[in-house]
């Protein structure tokens, strides 16, 4: 993120969107381009950028981006989808850059698909790949190849396609998905039937698979998910409306039956309802959203979600990190961890785009929320002795779910370690249950260091810094085995990674939670 100037805030963007203003320079109009004329724009003051195959005018965007012009001039005159992937493809381009829209691409011929995409494709449906040596040389014949094998493939996968099975009874609808993987479990199940409308993804490593169909029937809004776990079985069993005898499951939507990279579909949201809202601090809140009937979704430990708003008729996402309703002292699964409502703690700033209007939200108020995300892993720390957690302001958020499962599922830990910087005493998030969490468990102990303490603080003072972190941050024995986990304002994370580096701890050993 770099600062923007005065005058250049989303909220300046979308009023600028809105204000009639021609910002394609084309009045209006929808050209096709080519990959030709893509290129020739590719300087800030004529800057088009291709996403999923529409170009956009980003000119007029550059001053009002976040991540700043160079970072957006990275894609100048090219294609950027990849590059935007990797960034943020949960921004809404459609929505923010919608008045920027030049046109589509032309079309481009079909190209054979990629060796590795190939191979990795094969490896999936467990066709053998036999030991064929590539010639480098000879494009053309591993070309020739490729299509010969992708024409097979395809009509191998379309005998192969049912990956899923379904039937049912009078009363009950039951979908079957054999995926053939070890310990599936229900945060990797995400369900949700609304209004004849099934959506059923299974998380496989960076893949997923998708089931989605209108439905061809009613059904009630109860879905029950059911796992076998050792042999990667799910079923989703939803209840009909009527006792009548379905002819199909019902109508494929797009990527029914489908089994791609997760970062290839695109974000699903739900809508859910606020239900409470609570003070933690002066300017932070613990908001509790419930899922809808017929949605099953479980936010795994370290993941995060994203929640999307409509503000001034502009889709606007911001990613939050859902927590539990309070800190566990009896290391069993709190009451309200019940698979139906989400809880968020959200700082409100006060210039805020996102946050004011969240605030802003009434009891009974919707927001959508997406499917999880985040690459931390829990068997990262199920093989650790010692966890040590460095949060800063609300990245204390990832660290909730984290000290509870660490507390209640790794018996190999040791030690458990909070260092949690705040401004002052009074931002300090949920400080009475972090010192009945160490008083009652002796592997825990916080330490909450602040950077603009009164003169009556006590405790440690300061910014995250080589040295506190020598102090606080250490194994248990000489030997143990660690893991430290980051989190918080962007220059603090990076600060914190470096320190942490200069003391000797290997990138295994860390762990940095980023967008
Ligand atoms: P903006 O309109 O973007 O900014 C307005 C002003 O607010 C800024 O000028 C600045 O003064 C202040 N501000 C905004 N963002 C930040 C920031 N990130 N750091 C410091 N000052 C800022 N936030 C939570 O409260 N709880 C969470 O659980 C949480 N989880 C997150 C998870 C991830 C993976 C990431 C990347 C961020 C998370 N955030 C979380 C931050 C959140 O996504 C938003 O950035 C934040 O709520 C501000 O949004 P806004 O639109 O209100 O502010
Ligand atoms: P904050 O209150 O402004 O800051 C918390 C502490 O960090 C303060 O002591 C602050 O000190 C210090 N700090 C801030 N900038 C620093 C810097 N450049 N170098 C060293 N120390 C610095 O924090 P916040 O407003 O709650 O923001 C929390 C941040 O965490 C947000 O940026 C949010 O996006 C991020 N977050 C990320 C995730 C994730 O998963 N990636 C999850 C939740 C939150 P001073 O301000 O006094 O310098």
């Amino acid at each position: 993120q770099v600062p923007l100037k005065p005058g250049r805030s989303l909220m300046d963007w979308i009023r600028l969107t809105k204000s009639g203003k021609d910002l394609t320079g084309l009045k209006g109009r929808l050209i096709e381009v080519t990959e030709d004329e893509l290129s020739k724009h590719n300087k800030k003051e004529d800057c088009w950028i291709c996403i999923r195959g529409f170009v956009y005018n980003v000119t007029p965007y550059m001053e009002y981006h976040p991540g700043g012009e160079d970072e957006l001039m990275k894609a100048a005159g090219t294609d950027g989808t990849d590059l935007f992937d990797q960034v943020h493809r949960w921004v809404n381009y459609e929505s923010m850059l919608k008045e920027c829209l030049v046109g589509r691409m032309a079309v481009k011929p079909i190209a054979a698909p990629k060796v590795a995409e190939f191979l990795h494709f094969l490896s999936f449906i467990n066709v053998p790949t036999c030991n064929v040596p590539i010639f480098k040389s000879d494009i053309i014949f591993w070309n020739v190849i490729l299509v010969v094998f992708s024409k097979l493939l395809t009509l191998h996968l379309i005998f192969k396609s049912n990956n899923y099975d379904w039937f049912q009874t009078d009363s009950l609808v039951t979908i079957v998905i054999y995926t053939k993987q070890k310990d599936m479990n229900a945060e990797l199940v995400i369900v949700d039937c609304q209004d004849k409308r099934l959506r059923g993804e299974i998380i496989m490593d960076d893949h997923s698979y998708l089931v989605a169909v209108d439905l061809d029937n009613a059904v009630s809004e109860d879905v029950t998910v059911n796992i076998a776990e050792k042999v990667g079985k799910v079923e989703i069993i939803l209840s009909k409306k009527d006792n009548i005898h379905w002819k199909m499951l019902g109508q494929p939507w797009e990527g029914h039956n489908t089994f791609i990279k997760r970062t290839d579909r695109g974000l699903f949201y739900r809508k859910c309802k606020l239900v409470s809202k609570t003070e933690v601090t002066h300017d932070t809140r613990l908001f509790c959203l419930m899922l809808p009937k017929g949605t099953h979704l479980r936010v795994p430990t370290g993941q995060h979600v994203y929640l999307k708003q409509i503000i001034a008729g502009t889709e606007v996402v911001k990613p939050y990190t859902p927590v539990l309703p309070f800190l566990s002292l009896d290391f069993q699964e709190p009451p309200c961890h019940d698979g139906v409502h989400i809880y968020l703690m959200i700082k409100i700033y006060s210039c805020g785009l996102f946050t004011q209007a969240l605030d802003h939200l009434q009891i009974g108020d919707y927001i959508f929320v997406s499917n999880p995300e985040g690459n931390f892993k829990k068997s990262q720390v199920q093989t650790s002795e010692d966890l040590l957690l460095l949060a800063g302001g609300t990245g204390f958020t990832p660290m909730v779910k984290l000290l509870n499962f660490a507390l209640t599922e790794v018996s190999c830990l040791r030690t458990v370690k909070l260092i949690f910087f705040n401004k002052t005493e009074d931002d300090i998030l949920w400080r009475n249950q972090l010192e009945q969490l160490a008083l009652k468990d002796e592997r825990f102990e916080v330490q909450f260091v602040l950077s603009q303490p009164t003169k009556d603080w006590v405790g440690k003072q300061g910014k995250i810094s080589s040295s506190l972190l020598s102090e606080f941050v250490k194994r248990s024995r000489r030997d143990s085995k660690v893991l430290i986990c980051i989190c918080g304002p962007a220059p603090f994370t990076e600060q914190g990674l470096q320190y942490l580096k200069d003391l000797g701890y290997s990138q295994e050993e860390i762990h940095a939670f980023t967008a």
